[in-house]
C-alpha cells in the first residue's frame, strides 16, 4: 500500500464514541467522509452516534460521489498526525 492515505478513527466529541474509521487522503482537517473511504462504521448509517443519537454530519455529493460532511465540533479525530 501506497502513503497516500492514512487510516484516522473518528469519535464524537459529546460522548467519545468511535464513529468511524475512514482512510484520508491529504494533510488538511477532516472535513468530509466518502462513504467509499470507510474502513469500518459503527454506526447505523444514519450519521447520527449510535451511543449519545447526536447528528455529527450531513451527507452532500462531492466530486459526484456521495460523502457525509463533518459538523464542525461534532467529532474529533486521532491518527491524523501519525506519519
Ligand atoms: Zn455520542
Amino acid at each position: 500500500m501506497s502513503g497516500k492515505f492514512r487510516t484516522i478513527s473518528i469519535y464524537c466529541a459529546k460522548c467519545s464514541a468511535l464513529l468511524y474509521k475512514y482512510h484520508k487522503g491529504g494533510t488538511g482537517g477532516l472535513v468530509k467522509c466518502f462513504l467509499d473511504l470507510i474502513v469500518e462504521d459503527n454506526t447505523h448509517g444514519d450519521m447520527r452516534c449510535p451511543k449519545c443519537r447526536q447528528e455529527f454530519a450531513r451527507l452532500r455529493i462531492i466530486q459526484n460521489k456521495p460523502a457525509h460532511k463533518i459538523i464542525q465540533g461534532k467529532v474529533f479525530t486521532k491518527g491524523m498526525t501519525r506519519k
